[in-house]
């Protein structure tokens, strides 16, 4: 399990690793038990979604947490000892804590969810439950897929066009190399979408480790395909401080 050294004094949390051997659609059983003793919490005190490469923020109470998942690719919780989780293998995971209010989330970003801001709406969403200031938030941006090895289609570059995000934005999240393959940064890109949301940049952790250049390491969908497992990032929700 990895953990981002910013995070560690106010929040539980981890991204776990191919170590884990979390299978795709996996629920409950030994991976998730395991990672869930990792961060002081049991499998039931976990709030999950079912990931739909939308940008819809799911809420999670702990008195709800048996109800059906819901389709989201963001789960926030404010609940003490509640946890929320996403999993990915490429797709960029994101927690946020805000150490004043206790609030956290967890998120999951692969390019549709970029390209909706499903970063952004979340730190939105936390503003309006419970009135978390942006300013305060620290984000750890996971192990995904890098730069050095997301190659993309044309149709991104209309996509995130359409979607309204700047051009100076897109002229930072895309690049060319020497033969004039597209690339993009989906890392520069929820840095920014944070950014945007008033994140202060300082607050914000990236990892950058590459799922497909260490493959040995993480779960990667790209050199993987189908039989690629999954990794998950998961944060709990701190008891209040005194
Ligand atoms: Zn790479």
């Amino acid at each position: 399990m990895l953990r981002c050294r910013a995070l560690d004094p106010f929040v539980q949390h981890g991204f776990t690793s191919r170590q884990l051997g979390l299978r795709p659609g996996e629920r409950a059983g030994e991976a998730w038990a395991s990672a869930a003793a990792s961060v002081g919490c049991a499998v039931p005190r976990i709030g999950r979604v079912r990931q739909v490469h939308g940008a819809v923020v799911r809420v999670v109470r702990a008195g709800e947490l048996d109800h059906p998942l819901a389709d989201a690719d963001a789960a926030v919780t404010r609940d003490p000892g509640t946890a929320v989780a996403v999993v990915a293998a490429d797709c960029v995971p994101v927690l946020l804590a805000d150490p004043v209010t206790g609030a956290v989330a967890a998120v999951h970003a692969g390019w549709r969810g970029t390209v909706a801001n499903i970063a952004g709406v979340t730190v939105a969403t936390l503003t309006r439950e419970w009135g978390v200031e942006p300013s305060s938030l620290i984000a750890a941006i996971g192990p995904s897929i890098g730069p050095c090895c997301y190659e993309v289609g044309e149709d991104l570059l209309r996509a995130f066009d359409e979607a309204g995000h700047s051009s100076i934005d897109r002229a930072e999240w895309f690049s060319r190399d020497a033969a004039g393959r597209l690339r993009l940064d989906l890392w520069r890109a929820n840095t920014d979408e944070l950014v945007h949301a008033g994140v202060r940049p300082a607050n914000i952790h990236v990892a950058g480790l590459c799922t497909q250049t260490h493959r040995d390491v993480f779960e990667s969908f790209r050199a993987e395909g189908e039989r690629a497992g999954r990794m998950a990032a998961i944060v709990v929700a701190p008891s209040p401080r005194s």
